[in-house]
């Protein structure tokens, strides 16, 4: 590939720009990649990553007074230091970083540390130095950045997820906008780090489009452990006052808070990246429109992960830039399968999930079988601790084939991605019920759910 600088310059070294970056040069093609902020990307530096350790943090609130239950006693109350959780957290990314670098270098890929900006569909300019690359590829990988909505007065005193990890001062009272993915995570995390947390949004529930009793369950839980849900309602004014923040709410209501954090969805990185002059066709929300090989509709230029808004989940980003690279520079024909991808809510209890939610099903299919458990986790018998696990499958009653599994409980991260095994194979509730139990466990019910909850036909 001669008459260019180089064969490949990725715009981004996160997870899907990393892993294009790494194995095109594996592939033996002359890869540069660039980014702005730290190698590693929003699920290394400020997402995914510091989110889990931050939950590992939160749960240990509960471990300690389950502890009683089971015959302990401790010395004196558990205090929480945020400084030193925020240290560790720093040095534990940073280590995380320097391995994607050192990757990077060991498999041959240059990279550099600036902003990168497209000039025409071969060409990048660094604005660290201005020096202008030419490349036969670009892979646009930036991700995307976080919405502050609604557009209020006074928003720019809210914080978003890239702020809520490195705070100085631990927020002692939190308002939380949104209802989504992040949303409820991190009101999960903080009000057991011993935050008082108000969470308001819009809808009538938290996590529109998952299933509705997951939603419910969630929310429950939630309730219990101390958030402050509000739903159908907004901000409308954020003040700075000498105690923090005075934010003025929708129904007239007014709450003194230390921080409010904006989790009201991302947007597609793409502004002013210069993909318009270069005619890249952009969806109306940003992000950048691909085929099913992740290439734009300039031929040259592809995209992968959150900047292109298919499925916006680190795994399916690692994906899309892997096939990206074999395709482009292993001569192979892959195509990334979207359907049927396990996911989760890393709030407590955990949400898993894999395929389609009950209402989904009863949209699409004829005849569904819903099979439902609700139960008191073993654990929660000697410790007393008031919660609930909650099963579901989903099944297409005409062909018996499981349509979705939803959980919401202990470990149901871990059994999602399990179960997403079993149901890409396309698995039957027979296949289920023919599998014998583990016991004692938690996921046993899902191998002995023999009576249906209901049936719904269109
Ligand atoms: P989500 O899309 O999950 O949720 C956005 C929330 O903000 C919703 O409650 C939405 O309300 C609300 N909202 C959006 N726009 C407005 C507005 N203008 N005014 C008021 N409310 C608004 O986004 P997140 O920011 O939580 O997360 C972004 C993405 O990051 C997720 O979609 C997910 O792909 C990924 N993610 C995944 C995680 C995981 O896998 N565990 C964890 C964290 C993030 P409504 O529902 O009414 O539209």
């Amino acid at each position: 590939m001669a008459g260019f600088d180089v064969d490949l310059f990725v715009i981004g070294a996160g997870s899907g720009g990393v892993r294009a970056a790494r194995i095109a040069a594996g592939y033996g093609a002359r890869v540069m990649v660039a980014e702005e902020f730290r190698v590693g990307g929003t699920c290394v530096i400020r997402g995914c990553v510091p989110k889990k350790l931050y939950v590992y943090a939160s749960r240990f609130a509960e471990d300690f007074e389950d502890a009683a239950g089971y015959g302990w006693t401790l010395p004196s109350k558990p205090v929480f230091d945020w400084r030193k959780l925020v240290d560790a957290k720093e040095k534990e990314i940073t280590r995380l970083s320097a391995i994607y670098n050192t990757n990077l270098e060991k498999a041959g890929v240059q990279i550099v540390l600036s902003r990168a900006e497209v000039e025409n569909e071969h060409t990048v300019r660094l604005l660290a130095d201005g020096r202008r690359i030419t490349a036969k590829y670009i892979l646009v990988a930036t991700g995307g950045s976080p919405a502050l909505e609604p557009p209020i007065p006074g928003m720019e005193h809210a914080i978003s997820s890239n702020e809520i990890f490195d705070l100085k001062e631990f927020p002692k009272r939190l308002l939380v906008i949104g209802g989504g993915y992040i949303a409820v995570e991190f009101a999960s995390v903080f009000v057991r780090l011993g935050s008082a947390v108000t969470q308001v949004f819009r809808a009538d529930n938290v996590l529109r489009g998952f299933d509705g009793d997951m939603r419910v369950g969630l929310s429950d839980a939630m309730k219990h452990a101390g958030v402050d849900l509000r739903p159908g309602l907004l901000p409308s004014k954020i003040e700075k006052t000498a105690a923090g923040l005075r934010v003025s709410l929708s129904d007239g209501a007014m709450s003194e808070v230390d921080q409010v954090l904006a989790a009201t969805g991302r947007h597609a990185h793409t502004k002013g990246l210069g993909l318009e002059k270069a005619g890249v066709e952009l969806k109306a929300n940003g992000a950048v429109k691909v085929n099913w090989a992740s290439r734009s509709n300039i031929e040259s230029i592809y995209a992968v992960g959150d900047v292109t808004d298919r499925i916006n989940l680190t795994p399916v980003a690692i994906r899309e830039g892997h096939a990206f690279a074999d395709n482009v520079f292993g001569g192979k024909d892959i195509h990334v399968d979207h359907k049927d991808v396990a996911s989760a809510v890393f709030t407590t209890p955990e949400i898993g999930t894999v395929g389609i939610s009950e209402e989904e099903a009863r949209t699409n299919c004829d005849v569904v079988d819903i099979y439902k458990s609700s139960f008191r986790p073993m654990k929660a018998t000697l410790s007393g601790r008031n919660e609930r696990t909650i099963m579901k499958i989903v099944v297409n009653a005409k062909t018996d084939r499981v349509l979705g599994v939803h959980i919401l409980g202990h470990e149901a991260g871990e059994m999602a991605q399990l179960l997403g095994i079993a149901v890409k194979m396309g698995a039957k509730k027979a296949d289920f019920d023919g599998t014998m139990a583990l016991h004692p466990s938690a996921s046993e019910e899902l191998v002995t759910m023999r009576t249906r909850t209901a049936r719904y036909e269109r």
